[in-house]
């Protein structure tokens, strides 16, 4: 595979858009003899997002939860093409992708098309700003390594400043108000891992920081992290009242201007109220929105036209009114949540799918040189065993083209939420499973290293822990 071979006329080419869980996991059982395949992505890496949060405050290094799609892609049977670029159109007619490098070098082409025979399409998500003024030019989304660094950043600035010297003590307190919106998991984890950043290195470091330090939560629905159950999400704001990490739910962001935002509040008598929330640190994190390029796609298929929330699949994951796309992960709307685990599990099923379509058609090939062959047998003899050589290779064909449709099977939800707990709701236990606090935190930890992608990552991130155990975090800005 190192001198990467030209295509292979004889086989389809298979085009995939993404390097994350969902494409990922098709590459990793994909049989890539079968096909020409070709990678597109702006990301030359996998990332391991469920660390992602921990990066925020250093607890993790971001390196340690990236792995190189190079490093990956060297190890398969048959070479695999891979651009670092975005794919800026599909053109579902014609079979091409078109795509654009979007990194600051380029050479003298930076634009060009690519031809498909069948097309995934896991190009993941946007963040959703619902059109609020203001989000994308002041707040901090956190989806990926640059979001996490641009975060670890803004903390320690906003630390740096508030103590600037004869820093106004509202100013100061503005500066350290930490305003995460958004209670999903997202929302939740980060704000856990911010505060155990404030009690365990800030606060010993800054002592000044000490007072004015707070970490706010702000949720449109009433209460956080709907998908799990109730007792969970009463231990969550449990815990993050001791922690000190104020919840506003029934509170719906409005409007972000570069100081404050607003939030309009529904009180227990239902007024609902607009009030202005001053803050240092924004971090938005709403949930999923459509890339444009999905949206594009959309519109070319008139089978998609109800569609919102993505590419319709049906349960083979084919987007429906196509033969040759197939969509896996948070572009696609399969009546799953957008999570890393699904997207793992369709891209697996993807893998399986292909491989037997290629077995599937090597088999009819050879059914129709054993038709030919048995016209042309010259003798009786040589007719039944070609005979009974088809009816042996018939039987194999209908067992390969027994594969069922796709079925998810929920292995169950975990968060971190901060001073060394996390909650777990898990469905493989006897029934279904919840539970909250330390051990928790222990499987929690256990469970995310088993799920990282190398062993290079396992020890990476393992290293990373005890480093911010025994020396704590690195509060440098860069
Ligand atoms: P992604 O993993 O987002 O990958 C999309 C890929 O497409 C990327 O490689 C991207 O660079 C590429 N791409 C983007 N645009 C284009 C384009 N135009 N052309 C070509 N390629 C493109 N889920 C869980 O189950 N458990 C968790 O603990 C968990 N924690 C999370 C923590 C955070 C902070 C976040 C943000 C998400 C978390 N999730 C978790 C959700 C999970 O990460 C997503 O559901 C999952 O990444 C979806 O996989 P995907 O393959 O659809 O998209
Ligand atoms: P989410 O969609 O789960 O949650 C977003 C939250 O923001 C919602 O509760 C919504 O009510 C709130 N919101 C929306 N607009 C608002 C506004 N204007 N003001 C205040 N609140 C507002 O988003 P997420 O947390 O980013 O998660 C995205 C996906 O990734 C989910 O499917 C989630 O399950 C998955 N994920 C899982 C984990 C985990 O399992 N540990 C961690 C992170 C993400």
């Amino acid at each position: 595979p190192e001198d990467q071979p030209e295509p292979d006329p004889s086989k389809k080419t298979l085009v995939i858009l993404g390097t994350g869980w969902g494409a990922v996991s098709l590459l990793k059982k994909l049989d890539t003899e079968n096909y020409n395949v070709i990678v597109v992505s702006p990301r030359n890496y996998f990332l391991f997002t469920p660390l992602l949060p921990s990066c925020t405050t250093g607890t993790i290094e971001h390196r340690s939860i990236m792995e190189p799609i190079r490093n990956f892609l060297r190890h398969k049977k048959a070479a695999v093409k891979f651009y670092e670029a975005e794919a800026t159109k599909i053109d579902y007619e014609k079979k091409v992708v078109y795509i654009n490098d979007q990194s600051e070098i380029k050479g003298d082409i930076s634009a060009t098309e690519v031809p498909f025979d069948m097309l995934v399409v896991g190009v993941g998500a946007e963040n959703a700003t619902f059109g609020i003024p203001g989000v994308r030019e002041h707040g901090l989304f956190l989806k990926e390594v640059a979001d996490a660094q641009r975060i670890r950043t803004r903390i320690m600035d906003c630390c740096e400043t508030a103590v600037f010297k004869d820093q106004d003590p509202e100013e100061r307190k503005r500066l350290l108000h930490m305003v995460v919106v958004g209670g999903g998991p997202t929302g939740v984890e980060f704000a856990g891992e911010l505060q155990d950043f404030f009690n365990n290195d800030l606060k010993k470091w800054i002592p000044d920081i000490q007072d004015s330090f707070h970490v706010t939560l702000v949720e449109a629905l009433p209460n956080v992290l709907p998908m799990f159950s109730k007792q969970l999400i009463e231990y969550t704001e449990k815990t993050f009242q001791e922690e000190t990490i104020t919840i506003r739910t029934k509170t719906m962001v409005k409007n972000v201007t570069d100081k404050y935002i607003e939030a309009e509040s529904t009180g227990p008598d239902g007024k609902k109220v607009l009030e202005k929330i001053p803050y240092g640190l924004l971090v938005w994190a709403t949930g999923n929105a459509l890339r444009p390029v999905v949206k594009d796609l959309m519109m070319q298929i008139p089978a998609q036209k109800d569609s919102r929330r993505g590419l319709a699949v049906n349960e083979y994951l084919v987007v429906k009114g196509t033969e040759n796309v197939w969509a896996v992960g948070d572009c696609a709307v399969a009546n799953y949540a957008p999570t890393a685990q699904v997207a793992a599990q369709e891209g697996a099923f993807l893998a399986r799918l292909f491989n037997q379509m290629a077995k599937t058609e090597e088999i009819e090939h050879e059914l129709k040189h054993l038709s030919v062959e048995q016209e042309k047998a010259p003798s009786k003899e040589a007719r039944d065993q070609v005979f009974t050589e088809i009816k042996e290779l018939q039987k194999r064909l209908r067992r390969v083209k027994q594969i069922g449709p796709f079925e998810y099977s929920h292995q169950g939800s975990l968060a971190y939420i901060g001073s060394e707990k996390a909650v777990a709701d898990i469905s493989w236990l006897s029934g279904n499973f919840a539970s909250g606090g330390t051990l928790t935190y222990f499987f929690w930890r256990s469970a995310y290293l088993s799920m990282c992608f190398s062993t290079r990552n396992r020890v990476l991130v393992f290293m990373d822990w005890v480093k911010a155990k025994m020396f704590g975090r690195d509060v440098s800005r860069e």
